[in-house]
């Protein structure tokens, strides 16, 4: 019999493989509080559970954590882990620690299929998904490596956004059973508030997502209109913004929250003109929701510039003088590569790159 992961399984499937080895469902419950609330991935730790249990579990499980390759620090206590997922791929996570939340950044697959012209994820083209133990598999790590760092006094993480490499939505399965498991009281007992999913926008699978796994929706709009959309978020000519903002404002009937975010990426002279603001308040006007300008992050030959810091004032004005909530998001770990869009550009070029970083290995993982 090959061996499972039990990162992989939420309490349901858990249960499940629980029940096809002829052992109590409830135990499903006590692994999970072990692994994911305890963060111990060792069954000789779990003293609890019944030491024949245990030695059976060791022969048809494992808990395989990931693998880090290096980590990084931003002097804003911003945290890039570069995580090995096999012998030729790494996936990046980032852990943003603020006042009041600790957010984590998480990666649903290695490159993205979507080709958005300013995406330097895009730009490696797809090469895989992650699977649910590749994904959950970051959150935990992110838990037990903070709690390890005591020089730090960091907290453990509150808010995750799958905003990291990828487009969750395209990786559906994987993704909302690690949802699950994020939102599990056995587990990691985030609210649905404190979870987003940030999509290109696949619209069958926004409508799965309100019905199967309702958590925090972030869209990345980026233009406000479909001509300039098309050509910077190409999704866009098999699913338009018409449509789009159909299906937000039907996700709102079952979303935690009671607004959508939507991320606007701000590029030099390709959508941050007055006009583009206005087109967009046009755009919105039946959706309860927020904006979040994003500062266009440069990386080389990516054909586009950063919009000034004029224009972005300007056009955050536009839209808050209607009464929309805005926010232009401060550039975090700007110093690591870790800000929004600079991730995995980096990754292929590793061997590379690994000199300039600071490796650490951790003993043991
Ligand atoms: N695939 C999903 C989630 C991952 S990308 C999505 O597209 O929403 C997370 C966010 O980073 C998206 O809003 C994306 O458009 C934005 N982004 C991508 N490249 C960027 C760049 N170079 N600078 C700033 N933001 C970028
Ligand atoms: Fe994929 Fe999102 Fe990058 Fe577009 S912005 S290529 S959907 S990861």
């Amino acid at each position: 019999m090959s061996t499972i992961n039990l990162l992989d399984y939420n309490l349901n499937e858990l249960s499940d493989c629980l029940v096809s080895w002829a052992e109590k469902p409830f135990r499903a419950k006590q692994l999970m509080r072990w692994i994911h609330k305890n963060n111990v991935a060792d069954f000789n730790e779990m003293t609890d559970i019944a030491k024949s249990f245990r030695e059976d579990l060791k022969s048809k499980a494992v808990i395989e954590v990931p693998n880090m390759l290096m980590e990084k620090k931003s002097s804003d206590g911003t945290i890039k882990w570069l995580l090995g997922v096999d012998s030729a791929n790494a996936i990046e996570s980032v852990y943003i620690p603020e006042r009041d939340r600790a957010t984590l950044c998480v990666s649903s697959q290695i490159g993205c299929a979507l080709d958005c012209a300013f995406c330097s994820t895009g730009k490696q083209g797809f090469n895989r998904n992650l699977s649910t133990a590749e994904i959950i598999g970051q959150l935990w790590w992110a838990n037990h490596r903070v709690t390890e760092d005591k020089e730090n006094n960091t907290r453990t993480v509150s808010n995750v956004v799958m905003m990291g490499m990828g487009e969750p939505l395209a990786n559906f399965k994987n993704v909302v059973s690690a949802l699950q498991i994020m939102l599990d009281d056995h587990a990691y007992g985030l609210s649905r508030r404190r979870v987003t999913v940030s999509t290109s926008g696949l619209l069958p699978q926004i409508e799965r997502l309100a019905k199967e796994c309702p958590v925090s929706l972030a869209v990345s709009l980026h233009a406000s209109n479909n001509e300039v959309r098309d050509k910077i978020v190409p999704i866009n000519k098999k699913y338009p913004l018409q449509d789009l903002m159909k299906t937000c404002y039907q996700y709102l009937e079952y979303a935690p929250r009671d607004f959508i975010t939507f991320e606007y990426i701000m590029l030099d002279g390709i959508n941050d003109q007055e006009k583009h603001a206005y087109e967009l308040i046009k755009l919105v006007k039946d959706i309860p929701c927020k904006f979040n300008l994003i500062p266009f992050n440069p990386f080389p030959n990516s054909g586009f510039n950063r919009s000034s810091r004029e224009n972005i004032r300007i056009f955050r004005e536009i839209l808050q003088d209607k009464g929309f909530v805005t926010t232009v998001r401060k550039v975090r770990g700007d110093d690591i590569d870790a800000a929004c869009g600079q991730l995995a550009g980096k990754v292929k070029d590793k061997t590379s790159r690994s000199k300039q970083w600071e490796i650490k290995r951790v003993e043991g993982l």
